[in-house]
């Protein structure tokens, strides 16, 4: 009798312990990815790669208050190409930068693979931007005394597993350009050694605000199948901002923001390569 308590005993032992290691690697997991501090997450939430509720942005700029954003809610999936089209002022770049932990909302919630982003330390932000998100801007800022391989490189030498600057520079199509300087290459081609320099570090997420927005339709044409090539062959979830609604032909889905609200949603049935778009 007695032999059974004890088996009994620590059979619940056993059983406890699995499970607190099973949560425990979970925990370590995320810790891992992010290169956290050794704080716990909060428990996990939905199920989008992004999951936003409620959000709202207050800037505040003396006496003067403007709400940048009105309650977001959306959910963004992996892999989805996703075109945020909207007049200016509309807030698309604040949204743009909350989702990749650049700035954070004033209120709601928002999560990135379950786990909360909202109420993060700045510390675990920091890591979430260096390890899971590309940003691309309308200016390129590149380094003008580094090379295009250089200028890849000061990223990858930072990012936990990143492909080789030549490897991220022939996705974007500048394999003939690497030892070229910022000033001996077009627009365009700057503008893809930034896309280069976002995606070598592999992320789960690329961030495109107005990529093309200093570009001229057949350069910016360039910039749009080097982003669309990445978002087909790495399965980067791909957020690009534009208020030029043909870009919006080569999204899965397009999100129509007004005043600070998500006012309208499509999801095109078949999206229109880059190279076939005109403006
Ligand atoms: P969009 O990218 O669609 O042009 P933004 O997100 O940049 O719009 O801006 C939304 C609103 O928030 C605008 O009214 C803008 O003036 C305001 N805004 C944006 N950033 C700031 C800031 N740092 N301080 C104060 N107001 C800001
Ligand atoms: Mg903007």
């Amino acid at each position: 009798m007695k032999g059974l308590k004890r088996g009994k005993f620590f059979l619940g032992l056993l059983n406890r312990c699995g499970k607190e290691l099973c949560i425990g690697w979970q925990r370590l997991s995320w810790l891992r990815q992010m290169n956290a501090p050794p704080s716990l997450p909060p428990p996990l939430r939905g199920t989008g790669v992004f999951v936003a509720s409620g959000l709202r942005k207050v800037y505040h700029t003396g006496e003067v208050e403007v709400v940048a954003l009105h309650g977001v809610n959306v959910a963004l999936d992996a892999g989805e190409l996703v075109v945020l089209l909207g007049p200016s002022g509309s807030g698309k770049s604040t949204l743009l930068n909350i989702l990749g932990g650049l700035d954070v909302a004033t209120s709601g919630e928002l999560s990135y693979k379950g786990w909360a982003l909202d109420g993060a330390d700045e510390n675990t932000l920091t890591l979430f931007r260096r390890n899971c998100v590309g940003f691309v801007f309308q200016f390129y800022n590149l380094i003008p005394s580094l090379t295009a391989r250089e200028n890849v490189a000061l990223i990858t030498g930072i990012a936990n597993d990143p492909m080789a600057p030549e490897e991220a520079l022939a996705m974007v199509g500048l394999q003939a350009r690497m030892d070229h300087f910022p000033s001996q290459l077009s627009g365009g081609e700057q503008q893809r050694v930034a896309i280069a320099r976002a995606i070598a570090k592999r992320p789960e997420v690329l961030l495109c605000d107005e990529p093309t927005g200093a570009l001229d339709v057949t350069t910016g044409i360039t910039v749009l199948e080097a982003i669309e090539r990445i978002n087909r062959e790495l399965g980067t979830l791909t957020v690009i901002i534009t208020h030029n609604a043909v870009m919006a032909e080569m999204a899965d889905r397009v999100l129509f923001l007004s005043d600070g609200k998500i006012v309208k949603e499509r999801r095109n049935e078949n999206r229109r390569p880059a190279s076939g778009l005109e403006w």
